[in-house]
């Protein structure tokens, strides 16, 4: 391993040295010799990374730079065995840290490869390593972990995370499943690029973001390697394991795509699927450049009742209908590749999401989004349509309700409206290339959109996304 920049690994040694050391001496002693060591104050790591829809959601402290997962999953005994490891950097001098995984059985935690102390608190994994991290400080974690993963049931009542299913597991984490599945930093505020292997009893095929690099079957179980290297919000991976048809192909534009079919939803699916390829070609004409170099679906024959848009590699639990297709595609821009920084922006993601749906419609013979906003403003102003404004649901438990998801594409046909199409298309592609890859918020996406278009259009956001009931037509 490299040391730390600006570290030598002089240093390094000595500091291991002297680990070896404290380890062979009582405790009395070792806090004697601790003591006469220079001072390193540090504090702990705060347990959520300050959003309030969901508090406990990721971690202060630290960012995780990489993941690299090792997953078996028993499927009828629904046992899980994973090793992680984390590549983490301090932002902050850590004395302690949390990491986020709920259930599961933790049998060992190590930081740079020495055994750190932890216990389980909630939702939270709390470690405090032999030493302060000092900030900048690269460092890695190893969380050795096993059990039967079970769903958390979100405050809508739906179920997220580690799902399973007759013939494997649904994976699909958001806003909070991923630490059913892995000790993560689970907020999308948190990005990292990832490796993830998963072994499964032959004949089942685990799926995973990014691209394939290879599989393995010995002894009556396949392994599965995947890397996803752009960076991913936690919530966006999976390791979706079934009895899949898998579908391998390189699209015109160099996109690899695998898509994996429960045979149960084949037919049903095929004609969609079929079109992911020139679905993705149009809404790169749209939005920019497709932000990654893989693609594909996981079709399978669940009963969640939402799709997910998994990170290169949408997720649903049925066959979809090509709305769902487009939606799930769209997020790949919105919501993947620029990523929110709190709950309460979700209609960057569904709204733009759903906007893209009605874009497609409009393009592709079927109604105008005009039409399409113009039949939900004509819901009386009693319907859940008004029930909140799409800027601020109020807590987790209406993040994916109507309002997000309609009011939230009404309020960009406002958008489109007051600036034309072509600054509209100029606002969408600036903001999915200046934000690539990374995060973006409400007022930053209002103050592009008046940029672009030289308009004022604080009015439009406060009336659209910001005042409850239903706004007045400008
Ligand atoms: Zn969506």
């Amino acid at each position: 391993m490299t040391p730390p920049p600006g570290q030598p690994a002089r240093r390094r040694t000595g500091v291991l040295r002297r680990e070896a050391v404290l380890a062979a001496v009582p405790a009395a002693v070792a806090a004697l010799l601790g003591a006469a060591a220079p001072a390193a104050p540090g504090t702990a790591g705060a347990p959520g990374a300050g959003d309030p829809y969901f508090p406990l959601s990721g971690n202060g402290g630290y960012h995780v730079r990489h993941y690299d997962l090792t997953l078996r999953y028993d499927t009828s005994a629904r046992h899980l065995d994973g090793t992680a490891v984390l590549a983490a950097r301090a932002t902050q001098n850590l004395s302690r840290f949390d990491l986020d995984l709920t259930g599961l059985k933790v049998t060992r935690v190590t930081v740079d490869g020495a055994p750190a102390a932890f216990r389980r608190t909630g939702q939270e994994l709390v470690v405090t390593p032999r030493h302060t991290l000092h900030t900048g400080r690269e460092f890695h974690i190893t969380v050795a972990y096993h059990g039967t993963p079970k769903p958390v049931t979100d405050p809508d009542g739906s179920a997220d995370g580690w799902i399973p299913t007759d013939d494997g597991a649904f994976v699909a984490g958001e806003p909070q499943g991923a630490m059913t599945w892995f000790p993560a930093n689970a907020h999308p505020e948190d990005k990292s690029s990832y490796d993830i292997t998963i072994t499964v009893p032959q004949g089942r095929t685990a799926v995973s973001n990014g691209v394939l690099l290879g599989q393995r079957t010995a002894h009556g179980r396949t392994t599965f390697r995947w890397r996803e290297t752009q960076p991913m919000a936690a919530y966006l991976a999976t390791a979706t394991v079934g009895k899949f048809k898998v579908e391998q192909y390189t699209t015109r534009d160099g996109i690899r795509v695998y898509n994996a079919v429960d045979p149960r939803e084949a037919s049903a699916a095929a004609p969609v699927l079929k079109k992911l390829p020139s679905v993705l070609a149009w809404e790169s004409t749209l939005f920019g450049p497709y932000p990654f170099r893989s693609a594909g679906s996981v079709v399978d024959h669940a009963n969640v009742g939402y799709a997910l848009e998994t990170q290169t590699r949408p997720l649903y639990d049925s066959a979809p209908d090509l709305g769902t297709l487009v939606h799930e595609s769209a997020h790949q821009w919105f919501g993947d590749s620029v990523s929110l920084t709190a709950w309460k922006d979700i209609w960057l993601n569904e709204g733009f999401a759903t906007y893209a749906e009605w874009l497609y419609a409009e393009q592709h013979g079927g109604d105008s989004a005009q039409k399409t906003f113009d039949a939900l403003y004509a819901r009386g102003a009693g319907d859940h349509l008004w029930a909140f404004p799409p800027g601020d649901p109020g807590s987790g438990a209406h993040i994916f309700d109507t309002p997000v998801y309609a009011r939230g594409a009404m309020a960009l046909h406002e958008v489109r409206r007051a600036v034309g199409d072509r600054d509209f298309f100029r606002i969408l592609r600036a903001w999915s290339a200046g934000h690539r890859y990374g995060h973006g918020t409400t007022a930053q996406f209002e103050r592009l959109a008046e940029k672009v278009s030289g308009k004022r259009l604080d009015g439009l956001f406060h009336t659209w996304l910001f005042t409850k009931g239903k706004p007045n037509r400008a």
